[in-house]
């Protein structure tokens, strides 16, 4: 039986057991991009989180249903489609193609329904119509707001002193005339020259908040398992979210919040606003791996800041030549023998642990390690006596199986976004490990970067300095 996972939920702020609505099936809703920009990699730090989370209860043996919207209408889309003078459509498609994009190049497992706020009015108006007629929501000039006063909930999610409101940006903008300044907006009157659809209170567009609540309930039904986002939608995104969808069910929203902490760069969150961000085909274009920013991003606990460096990519890289070199020399090997005790013994504790490690609210530093334990023990093997028979495919169905969480650890499967290979960095990388390996008599491991430099057709000189190295025809 796979261990039980606990989640710290923000909701009560506690570790608790999942209790899934449905025994073994977890309704997943993950807020999505605002399609107005490339995302940066604090947004896919939050997706790359979400997709360490579904993949462990999938490791865990549940059946995730998951669900992230694309935010295609707001103030920032409808903006830039101004400034660009072209329509919204038109406007946010790029964006969600390279969304899309970035999904596949960091491995991230794509939701099962990625449905767009702009094909889904009908069911906010619905909803916003029933908030109204439960005297949760009131017109004025054609725009509708949430009466905060009706909810008696209200802030349960953040924690807020709902008294001690101070507007964010999202919810400040364009709301004019409402009976209490802490209401927030569920639809908004038309403007000039921004897109509108019709409605029972006229032309107009939604609010931010309704669109998550609208299609996480139409995909995942009134009352569902785990919504989660980045730290900043906790407030006033969620708490909107869950005022909004219980105060229209009458039913508990969501059972378990997760939210995911802040990529920062010196100190401060990345951000568009703040001008301190890159975005993923950024660090392509500058030779990093993004096979090595995968790993980067999924090695720091979601609930902790990563502070995001280009050592720490390089960090990132250097972990996974280690698994790389482990991998190389395991594919090679020759058996002898029978089986050995040791290889089965290692494979169950690093399956047990991984699974631990992962069910106690993501500790991916614990699942690492039990892997870079199973890496140790298994090199001893090679070193000492070598493996008997069967015992390479044990030992990289081991490596498989918790790459189904990880979906880092097999390189063939990571290609490159150019031909071009390694870049020099890495391959000098290589070299001085080998170097340093010849240097501690470590000869297997150094024959087995020679191996893999030989395979990158780089051709290899010692000389009384060091080794030379350049690249073959
Ligand atoms: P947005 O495209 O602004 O709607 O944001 C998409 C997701 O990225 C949301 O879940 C945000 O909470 C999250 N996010 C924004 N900035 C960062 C950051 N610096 N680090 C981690 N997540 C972030
Ligand atoms: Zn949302």
């Amino acid at each position: 039986m796979p261990p039980e996972p606990r989640f710290f939920n923000t909701l009560g702020r506690r570790t608790e057991p999942l209790a899934p609505r449905i025994p073994g099936r977890i309704g997943l809703y993950t807020c999505g991009p605002t399609v107005y920009n490339h995302a940066h990699i604090g947004n896919l730090r939050t997706f790359l989180f979400e997709d360490i989370l579904r993949r462990s209860l999938e490791y865990l043996g549940y059946q995730v249903q998951q669900v992230m919207n694309l935010t295609d209408v707001d103030d920032k889309t409808i903006r830039g489609a101004q400034e660009e003078g072209v329509a919204l459509d038109d406007y946010t498609a790029p964006y969600i193609e390279s969304f899309f994009e970035d999904l596949a190049t960091l491995r991230i497992q794509p939701a099962h329904e990625f449905p767009r706020a702009t094909e889904h009015l009908a069911e906010m108006i619905a909803m916003i119509e029933s908030l109204v007629a439960r005297g949760h929501a009131y017109e004025k000039d054609g725009s509708v707001f949430f009466r905060i006063a009706s909810d008696e909930d209200y802030g349960k999610l953040s924690g807020i002193d709902v008294d001690q409101v101070v507007q964010g940006d999202r919810v400040a903008s364009d709301e004019y005339g409402k009976d209490d300044v802490r209401d927030f907006v569920l639809w908004k009157a038309a403007k000039a020259g921004e897109p509108t659809w019709p409605s029972p209170w006229g032309a107009g567009r939604p609010g931010w908040h309704i669109e998550c609540s609208a299609m996480s309930m139409k995909y995942l039904g009134e009352s569902f398992d785990i919504h989660c986002g980045g730290v900043d939608n906790m407030f006033p995104h969620h708490d909107n979210e869950i005022a909004q969808s219980e105060s229209a069910t009458g039913q508990p929203f969501v059972t378990t919040w997760l939210h995911a902490e802040h990529l920062i760069v010196d100190g401060q969150k990345m951000s568009k606003s703040l001008g301190n961000f890159y975005t993923l085909k950024d660090l392509l274009e500058l030779g990093k791996d993004p096979r090595a920013i995968r790993y980067l991003l999924l090695s720091v606990h979601y609930r902790q800041k990563l502070n995001f460096t280009f050592e720490a990519v390089e960090a990132a890289a250097a972990a996974l030549r280690r698994l790389d070199d482990h991998r190389f020399r395991v594919e090679h090997a020759t058996e002898g023998g029978t089986a050995r005790t040791a290889v089965g013994e290692a494979a169950a504790t690093l399956q047990a642990d991984f699974a631990q490690a992962v069910a106690d609210d993501l500790n991916l530093s614990a699942a690492l390690a039990a892997l870079f334990g199973f890496v140790k023990e298994t090199n001893r093997l090679l070193d000492a006596e070598g493996l008997g028979e069967g015992d390479r495919s044990r030992i990289l169905s081991a490596l498989g199986d918790v790459d189904r969480v990880l979906a880092v650890l097999d390189p063939g499967r990571w290609e490159r976004p150019s031909s071009d290979g390694p870049t020099d960095d890495e391959i000098q990388a290589m070299v001085e490990e080998r170097d340093t390996a010849r240097r501690e008599r470590d000869f297997a491991r150094a024959d087995a970067l020679r191996d893999r430099l030989a395979e990158l057709e780089i051709v290899l000189e010692d000389t009384p300095d060091g080794t030379r190295w350049k690249r073959g025809s």
